[in-house]
């Protein structure tokens, strides 16, 4: 029996990384299953990846339009949704100065934006009972120079979490964030730093980290199947790291 079998789930982002690696992780255990992607590449790989049990949806995630056709496609599916993974996000860093305000808008859009505005519009068809989990970041609890605006969009999500978890508590709809540290993902290709820059900063991060080592994709689904599945009836609100000790030690 699966933790999940019966329950339909939505994934913000789920057709690389982090989402790819929950949804094949929820429909292990049973979800009914649609994620969401922007660039028709990486959709057609997911179709190709989770198969038919997959819902594969184009939906931008910072545009309201989409937000507002995404519920619908969704509703029009499954008719109702128990779990949603909002995980769409985009890594844009630069140090203050250098911060222009097409990075600053593009950021807040996707990041902090479009997930509010995702749960505003997804609430009314949840069940009772529900979950959802906001994929924030350990860099919203520390101070890393150049990830100020990054930054600021997961200590929003953090935010919103508490807020949010006490407007749906009625309702028995949890919500809690979910904060990884350094995971492989394709995050750091999209930064548009050469190889050779790359693979410097990703030796420096390692280092920084208490464990010594990048995260992967696996471990950070786990957590996220543990708030999404009945594991977790009493938590929300809350923050879980999956950090290798990053924001903590
Ligand atoms: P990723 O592999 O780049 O995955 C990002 C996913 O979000 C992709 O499916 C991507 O689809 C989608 N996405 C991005 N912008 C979108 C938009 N505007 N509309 C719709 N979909 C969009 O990176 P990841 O590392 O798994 O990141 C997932 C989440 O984890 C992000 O919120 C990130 O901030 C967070 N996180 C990552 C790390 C890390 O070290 N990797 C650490 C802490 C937190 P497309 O390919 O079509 O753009």
């Amino acid at each position: 029996m699966g933790k999940l079998d019966g329950k339909t789930a939505v994934i913000t982002g789920g057709t690389t990384g982090i989402g790819l690696a929950t949804a094949r992780l929820f429909l292990s255990e049973g979800a009914t299953l649609a994620v969401t992607g922007r660039h028709d590449d990486t959709l057609k790989e997911a179709r190709k990846s989770l198969g038919k049990a997959a819902l594969v949806i184009k939906s931008d995630a910072g545009s309201l339009d989409d937000i507002g056709r995404l519920v619908a496609d969704v509703t029009a599916q499954f008719k109702s949704v128990d779990i949603l993974f909002i995980n769409a996000g985009i890594g844009k860093f630069a140090p203050i100065e250098a911060v222009d305000e097409a990075l600053y808008d593009e950021v807040m859009s996707v990041n902090l934006k479009g997930p509010f505005f995702t749960m505003q519009k997804m609430l009314p068809v949840m069940n009772d009972g529900g979950s959802i989990i906001l994929n924030a970041s350990a860099l919203a609890s520390t101070g890393m120079a150049t990830a100020s605006v990054y930054s600021a969009t997961k200590a929003g999500l953090r935010s919103f979490s508490r807020t949010i978890a006490a407007e749906t508590a009625p309702r028995r709809i949890r919500v809690n964030t979910i904060s990884p540290g350094p995971i492989s993902t394709p995050i750091y290709n999209k930064m548009g730093l050469p190889k050779e820059a790359l693979d410097q900063m990703a030796k420096g991060i390692a280092e920084g980290v208490p464990l010594k080592r990048f995260g992967s994709p696996e471990e950070v689904a786990k957590a996220v199947l543990f708030l999404a599945s009945d594991d977790s009836t009493y938590t929300t609100g809350s923050e879980i790291f999956v950090d290798g000790g990053f924001g903590q030690i």
